[in-house]
C-alpha cells in the first residue's frame, strides 16, 4: 500500500475494503462566481474602509482584523481569528466562523474537527503549516455558535476577499454549507455544490473552488467521508494541474 492511500484510509476510517475511485474527477463545470473587495453592500462610510482593506498588505490586514469593531461580534469575542498557515500557500481552506475553542486559542479548526481537517489534508499530501492557509468567512465567533448574520458577513467579507488576493491560491477548498454559500454567493444546497469545480473571481484571476463537507459534519456523519474524499481528490487534481504545483503525497 502506498503512503498516500494509507493516509486516505486513515482519515476515512474504512480500511482496505474501500475501493478507490479511479479516473478523472467528476463534473468540472463552473457553477458559481463572485467578485471581491469593494463590490457589495457598502455605504459611504464603509466604502472608504473597504478601499483601504483592498490594498492592505498581509501584516496590515492582520492588524486591521485584530482591532476590528465593524460588527457586534467585536463585543462578544475573546479574540479575532485571522487564520493559520502559509501566506504563500497554494491551497486556501475556508470555513464558517470560529467556535468556542477557536475563540479561546485564536486559531481556526482546533479540537476534533481540526484534527479531522488535518487528516483530510494529509490524505492529499498537505500539511496545515506548510501547504495551506486556513481561514474563516467570519473572523469572530458568533455567540453560542449560532449561524452568522447577513450583516456580519457583509461587514467581514472584505477581509477574506483580501486574504484570497494576497495568498493567490491555486485552489480554494470551502468547508460546509454556510461558507460555500457565502464564498459563492448562492443559496444552493451543499449537496448540489459539492462534487464539482466552481470559480471565485479575485481581481482579474479566476480561482477554482471545491466545496466539501465541514469536518464537524463528517464527525457526525462518517458515511459521507467517501463523498468528501472525492471532493479532496478533485482539489488535488486541480493543484496538480496548476503550473508549479506542489508535489502531492
Ligand atoms: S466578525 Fe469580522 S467584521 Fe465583525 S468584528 Fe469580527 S473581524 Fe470585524
Amino acid at each position: 500500500m502506498d503512503e498516500s492511500r494509507r493516509r486516505a484510509w486513515d482519515w476515512l476510517e474504512i480500511g482496505p475494503a474501500w475501493i478507490p475511485r479511479t479516473g478523472a474527477p467528476e463534473l468540472e463545470t463552473d457553477a458559481g462566481a463572485r467578485h471581491v473587495p469593494g463590490a457589495t453592500g457598502a455605504g459611504a462610510q464603509d466604502a472608504a474602509g473597504v478601499a483601504d482593506i483592498a490594498v492592505m498588505n498581509w501584516e496590515s490586514l492582520r492588524a486591521e482584523v485584530t482591532a476590528c469593531q465593524r460588527c457586534a461580534l467585536a463585543g462578544t469575542r475573546t479574540q479575532t481569528v485571522f487564520g493559520v498557515g502559509s501566506p504563500q500557500a497554494r491551497c486556501l481552506v475556508v470555513g464558517e466562523a470560529p467556535g468556542a475553542e477557536e475563540d479561546r486559542r485564536g486559531e481556526p479548526f482546533v479540537g476534533r474537527a481540526g484534527q479531522l481537517l488535518d487528516r483530510m489534508l494529509a490524505a492529499i499530501g498537505c500539511s496545515r503549516e506548510r501547504d495551506v492557509f486556513i481561514a474563516n468567512v467570519l473572523k469572530c465567533r458568533p455567540p453560542g455558535n449560532r449561524d452568522p448574520l447577513p450583516a456580519e458577513v457583509a461587514a467581514c467579507q472584505h477581509f477574506l476577499a483580501r486574504q484570497v488576493e494576497l495568498v493567490a491560491p491555486a485552489v480554494i477548498v470551502v468547508l460546509g454549507r454556510f461558507a460555500a454559500q457565502s464564498v459563492l454567493e448562492t443559496d444552493a444546497s451543499i449537496a448540489s455544490l459539492r462534487g464539482q469545480r466552481h470559480s471565485y473571481r479575485a481581481g482579474s484571476a479566476q480561482i477554482p473552488v471545491v466545496v466539501t463537507y465541514h469536518p464537524a459534519y463528517l464527525l457526525r456523519n462518517p458515511l459521507d467521508k467517501g463523498k468528501a474524499w472525492r471532493d479532496l481528490c478533485l482539489a488535488a487534481e486541480l493543484l496538480r494541474a496548476t503550473p508549479g504545483a506542489m508535489p502531492l503525497g
